[in-house]
This record gives C-alpha cells, structure tokens and sequence, in this order.
C-alpha cells in the first residue's frame, strides 16, 4: 500500500449522491460534492474544490451518470490512480451487518433482501453499490452501516413488547441509526476528555434526529428502533407515537398506507407542528417575531429531546456528558438551551456564554466539568472512510 491513498465515500440517496475523498491515514478530506435531483430535468451536480463548480450532466440523469461523471472528473484531476478503496454509507444492516462489509454479489444479495425493513433507504443505497461496482470493478468496496455501531445494544433495549415470532420471523425489533455520527462524536469525546468520557449521551439533532446512550464507548440504547421514524421530533418526522393513531388514520380516517407513510415522515414533525418550516434557522426567526407555531414547536421539540435523554440515563445508570451534535445540535444555541433547561436535575447546567458563542465548532459549554455538555462537530464521511481504510488494512495484513 502507498503511504497516503485516497478512500472515495459514497452516500446515494434516492434522487441524491453525496461524495467525499479523503486522504488517509490523515483523513484530509480533498473533495467533496452533491449531485441532487436527479431523474428530474433540474438535476445538479455542485463540486468543492474547495472552491465551489458545477460538473455537467447529461439532461434528467440518474444515479449511474452522476457516478460517470464523477470518475471523470477524478480521472481529470489525476486523482483515479490514488483511489485504494470505495466506501458506501447504507442505512440499514439489518442484525446480519454488525461491522463494516466488503461488498460483492453474495452481500449484495443479503442487502436486498433487507430491503422489507428499510423501503425508502436500502433501494437508493443498492442502486449506488451496483452503479459503483459497474464504475469501479477493480476497487475494493465496502459497506458501513448506520445501524452497525448500535448492534451492541442488549435485549432489554432493542426487542418491542409484542410477539417474539414478528422478531425472531420478521426482524421486529429496534436497530438504531445514525451509528456512524454517534461513534464519531463519542470517540472524539473520549479523546478530549477521557475522564467524562465513560455514560455519554451523544444527541445528533439535523433533519433527522436521534440520541444514543454509550457506555465505555458502546452503543446500549438510542432513541431510533426499526425504522428511523422512532423517538424525538424530526424536521417532517412525527418521532414517538401512539400506534393507535396509525390505526386511527387507516380506520376512521381511510387514509391509505401510502399517504400515512408520507404524513409522518414528511408532513410533521417541526413542519407539522409549526405550519410554517422543517428547518430551525426559520422558526427560531419566526418565533422571535412572534410566531405562537413555530415557538410551540421549538419547545416541544427540546422538551420531547429532554425526555429521551432522561430515559437514557437509565442505560447509563448516571451521565457524565452529554454531546451535541448535527445542523441544530452544533449551531442552535437557543434549542441547546431550551433542551438544557429540562435537565437540571441532572446536574446539566450550561454557560450561557460559551454556549452562545459556540457555532459549528468542538467545545465544551457546561458551567462545570462534570457532568460536561459538549459540542462535537459530527464527520460521518470521515468516520466511514475510517472504518473502510481500516478493514482494508486488515484484509491486507
Ligand atoms: P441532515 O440531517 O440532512 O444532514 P443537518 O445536520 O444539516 O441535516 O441539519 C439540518 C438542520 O440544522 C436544519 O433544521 C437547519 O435549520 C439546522 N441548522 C443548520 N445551521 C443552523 C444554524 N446556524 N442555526 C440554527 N439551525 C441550524
């Protein structure tokens, strides 16, 4: 092996690829880009250099002429030779995916067959691995799932109190999400303060949310189950519900599967609540000019994450920090605070100065050092492209 290479990761979406190109061992990210709404005809592809480009695709392109375009353009740059490994995010792995995966036709076969218990995921992530290794033939592939990192969680915290044969027949149960982001920041943390570093919440708050209570670096509990759709208010997703609504809105209110699924994942949470937006810059506008919905929302919001961060507690038996982290968790100082202020009991308490002053950038915010309320930029690239380097290393050993 070089001594630097370079790891391509890939996170296809379904009208979406994201990419990234680390330089490894340092993890330097050198590039990095979007390709968004493809299939439609507005499909773009923005390229950092770092300074911002557009690389051209062909009118309405899917996912395999992105991907075209994107080995052309690392061919233009001299970059395709250094390329030791490509590695994709996939959501869910299921039980049978507890590390990272080198990717062939066998695996490719298990991931499909997971497709029943991650629908609007697995089918985007399928469709960037087989495009990838129709691209890139030579190139050692791997899988680094979202779930992996909570495969450590005991029974008492991933079975759903309903029949054993649904899990032991169906795979019912809760697998957690988001791994990736949680063991990034929970690994930056002990590096940074081994001593708060043993019962750590980790809070990843984008549009997406969940939290993870980790002990000695383990997963033991996390706030997502089977599907993403589980635990705290989202952007446009519902977060914990009663299941008699669901059969609520498909008995008395006739609503079909179809239009329930998109209702919770898609018209409620922040949205739902605030009629207004998903995304907190707006609301947190808006609830300073006096906007009741999008205030309402807000609060409900950090209560509902206060809530799940109590009941982690019991996992943990006790906390010694709690990190913030994704879109909102590293740069909305007032949810931060209004999140904090439900967990004093705790012994939480944060400076309303540090706080304030911190934006997207790694500190610690609480007034005192134990227990410690961090903000950890959260790298998920980084910590793919770390993942799959290392298994390499192993497999080249
Ligand atoms: P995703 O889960 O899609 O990766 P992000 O982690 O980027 O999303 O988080 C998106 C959320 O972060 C949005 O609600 C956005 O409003 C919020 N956010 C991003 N920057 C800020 C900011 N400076 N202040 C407040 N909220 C922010």
């Amino acid at each position: 092996m070089q001594a630097t290479t370079l790891i391509l990761v890939l996170n296809a979406g379904s009208s979406s690829l994201k990419f990234s190109l680390l330089e490894m061992p340092h993890e330097r990210e050198i590039l990095k880009g979007m390709a968004e709404r493809l299939g439609e005809t507005q499909s773009r592809f923005m390229v950092h250099y770092p300074e911002k480009k557009e690389l051209e695709l062909p009118p309405s392109a899917h996912l395999p002429a992105a991907l075209s375009a994107l080995k052309a353009l690392l061919s233009r740059q001299n970059l395709s030779p250094r390329i030791a490994a490509i590695a994709h995010r996939v959501v869910h792995g299921g039980e049978r995916f507890k590390n990272t995966t080198h990717l062939n036709g066998e695996v490719l076969d298990v991931l499909k067959s997971l497709i029943p218990l991650a629908p609007l995921h697995n089918p985007a992530n399928i469709q960037g691995i087989e495009a990838a290794l129709a691209e890139w033939p030579d190139l050692p592939q791997y899988g680094v799932f979202d779930t992996a990192f909570h495969q450590t969680m005991p029974k008492l915290a991933y079975r759903y109190a309903l029949p054993t044969a649904l899990y032991t027949e169906d795979g019912i149960r809760r697998y957690g999400f988001h791994g990736t982001s949680h063991q990034f920041v929970s690994g930056r943390l002990r590096q940074l303060s081994p001593q708060t570093g043993e019962r750590v919440i980790t809070a990843h708050l984008g549009n997406g949310c969940s939290m993870a209570a980790i002990l000695n670096g383990k997963s033991v509990d996390t706030s997502m189950g089977m599907t993403p759709l589980e635990g705290l208010v989202m952007g446009t997703r519902c977060g914990d519900l009663d299941p008699g609504v669901l059969l609520y809105l498909l008995t008395q209110k006739g609503l079909s599967p179809k239009a329930v699924n998109r209702l919770l994942n898609k018209e409620s949470g922040l949205l739902g609540l605030s009629g207004l937006s998903n995304d907190v810059r707006s609301l947190d506008r808006a609830r300073q000019e006096g906007h009741t919905g999008a205030a309402l929302a807000l609060e409900i919001f950090a209560y509902r994450a206060a809530k799940a961060a109590a009941a982690l507690c019991v996992s943990l038996g006790g906390l010694d920090s709690l990190v913030f982290t994704g879109g909102i968790g590293e740069n909305a100082a007032w949810v931060r605070e209004r999140i904090v202020a439900h967990l004093g009991f705790l012994g939480l308490v944060l400076d309303p100065e540090l706080n304030q002053a911190c934006m997207g950038h790694e500190a610690r915010i609480s007034l005192h050092e134990h227990p410690a309320i961090w903000v950890i930029p959260t790298q998920e690239e980084r910590m793919i492209a770390r993942e799959s380097f290392e298994k390499m290393k192993a497999e080249n050993k």
